[in-house]
């Protein structure tokens, strides 16, 4: 029953609107989450059950609702931050195929790599020779790296003139920058690095489950101390990721589907490149209905008809009315603002031929999804731009093909191992599905020309690709810089 003897004022103060946060430093992450997920069936404030949650309640809470009964998403609450040192590319690739979590990785573009920093695999623990052929073939990549970043500073300091007021360190550090991400491309996957990773419990769990079902050493031995060190901070709620069966079966299936129905899995392709080459982009699948998808999509929202009836409407509305209702929908679109969520039903499929520098910096788009084929030689190396400049082809060529020897003896024993040789430079195939929203932020981000040069050629070709075939979709993209080619005055 309503209080109908109370002034109308009187309901302003009632509920007044409280923001805070659940302080890390006074309770414990599972804490927090408990007084999060206690609050769809208790009527008090957070603060109020947060009072009464010790960290002994909370373990008990997830053991039974999280763990016993799969309310997974309680344990999104939980967020774990995690230092992670001294792991090979190889593996923190894996770690950071993780949609849902956030990452900031050391890196081979301002950073120059100290001596001997890779990683030696444990798969050729029982293989002493090619152990040592492997550390050999690793030496001499690290070595012919700070040769090749001699000889381009070399090149730099004749051909770079010094702007009137910078000073001596900043004029090296300037042209040391530039010989240093070019360079970096003979650095193989087994090169170690840093990264910080924050990600909530449950995509911890799913993190540290892939990991420990991988088939590679290291990456177990990570897995395991990721769930060691995040049970510091979470200590219920990824006690139990393990090993999945599916994840570690799931690549030998495939594996095998493969060799069954005689797709090659490793031959040096007939194509293959060495040496500068265009980019290879294949747009390979498109949304034909794109458009009436869209203004489908874009009508629906405000109307009250099913969407069967709005499909029909939009259909009947025509190709101009159509085009008229998206340009409308993207004409107040800011240099940095993403267009809305009905720009996701518009889809794309793209193959392409990345370097696996590149492909390092394009996996990073979270919001699309990706199909790497496993690192190899099989492909050939791109030569950056800089290391063609300055002469320094066949040195570039000497440093890398040992490796790509060794490559081949390493996979004889392990294929997946094999991988730690492969370059930046070598070329990875990569099939990718990504949507129209994410496609502005992905075209606008990586084409611009502060991009890193090795993602930015395909991805000016990708977005010629799609532009070709849907050009009514872009007629409002902001772009810092416009391509030549570009249809839209
Ligand atoms: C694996 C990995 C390693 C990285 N390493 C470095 C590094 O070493 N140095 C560096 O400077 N940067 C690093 N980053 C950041 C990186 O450059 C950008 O994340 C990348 O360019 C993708 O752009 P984005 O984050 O804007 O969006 P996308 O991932 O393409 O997603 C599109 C949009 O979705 C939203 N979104 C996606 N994921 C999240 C999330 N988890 N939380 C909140 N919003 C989200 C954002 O609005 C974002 O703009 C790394 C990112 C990843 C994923």
């Amino acid at each position: 029953m309503t209080d109908s003897t109370k002034e109308p004022g009187a309901y302003d103060q009632l509920y007044s609107r409280r923001i805070y946060p659940l302080d890390a430093h006074d309770l414990s992450e599972e804490q927090i989450a408990v007084a999060f997920a206690m609050t769809s069936r208790r009527p008090e404030a957070f603060d109020e059950i947060a009072e009464q949650v010790s960290k002994e309640k909370a373990a008990d809470f997830h053991e039974r609702w999280v763990l016993g009964y799969g309310h997974a998403s309680v344990a999104e609450h939980a967020v774990v931050h995690l230092a992670v040192e001294n792991v090979s590319r190889l593996a923190v690739d894996t770690l950071e195929d993780n949609r849902l979590a956030s990452y900031t990785e050391k890196s081979t573009r301002y950073q120059v790599m100290p001596e001997d920093y890779f990683y030696v695999p444990e798969e050729l623990s029982q293989h002493q020779a090619l152990k040592k052929e492997y550390v050999a073939a690793c030496q001499s990549l690290f070595q012919g790296y700070r040769k090749l970043i001699d000889g381009c500073m070399d090149y730099l300091r004749e051909t770079t003139p010094r702007i009137a007021s910078e000073r001596d360190g900043a004029y090296r550090m300037r042209l040391s920058r530039v010989a240093t991400d070019h360079c970096r491309a003979v650095l193989p996957a087994a090169t170690l690095t840093n990264v910080g990773v924050t990600a909530n419990a449950r995509t911890l769990e799913h993190a540290i489950a892939k990991l420990v079902s991988s088939g590679l050493i290291e990456e177990q031995l990570l897995g395991g101390a990721v769930r060691e060190q995040g049970r510091l901070i979470t200590p219920t709620l990824i006690k139990y990721a393990d090993r999945v069966d599916y994840f570690a079966g799931a690549s030998t299936i495939q594996l095998d589907q493969a060799r069954r129905y005689r797709f090659p899995d490793e031959e040096p392709a007939a194509d293959a490149v060495s040496g500068a080459s265009a980019p290879e982009v294949k747009l390979v699948h498109w949304d034909r209905k794109g458009e009436e998808k869209l203004a489908a999509a874009l009508l629906y929202r405000h109307s009250n008809l099913s969407y069967d009836d709005v499909w029909e409407r939009v259909i009947d509305l025509g190709p101009e009315s159509r085009q008229a209702i998206i340009d409308e929908s993207t004409a107040g679109l800011g240099a940095h603002d993403a267009p809305t969520r009905e720009f996701e039903v518009v889809d794309y499929t793209f193959e392409f031929t990345l370097d696996y520098g590149a492909y390092r910096e394009f996996k990073r788009h979270r919001m699309m999804s990706y199909l790497p084929q496993p690192l190899t030689v099989a492909h050939g190396y791109k030569i950056p731009p800089v290391v063609v400049q300055a002469g320094l082809e066949s040195e570039f060529e000497q440093t890398v093909r040992p490796a790509e020897d060794v490559y081949w003896k390493v996979r004889e024993v392990s294929p997946l191992a094999a991988q730690y040789l492969v370059t930046h430079a070598h070329n990875r195939r990569v099939v990718t599905k990504f949507n129209l929203r994410e496609s502005y932020h992905l075209f606008k981000m990586r084409t611009s020309e502060e991009a890193h040069f090795s993602i930015r050629e395909p991805m000016l070709e990708a977005m010629r690709l799609a532009v070709g075939v849907q050009p009514q979709f872009f007629r409002n993209l902001k772009l810092r810089n416009y391509p030549d080619w570009w249809p839209h005055p």
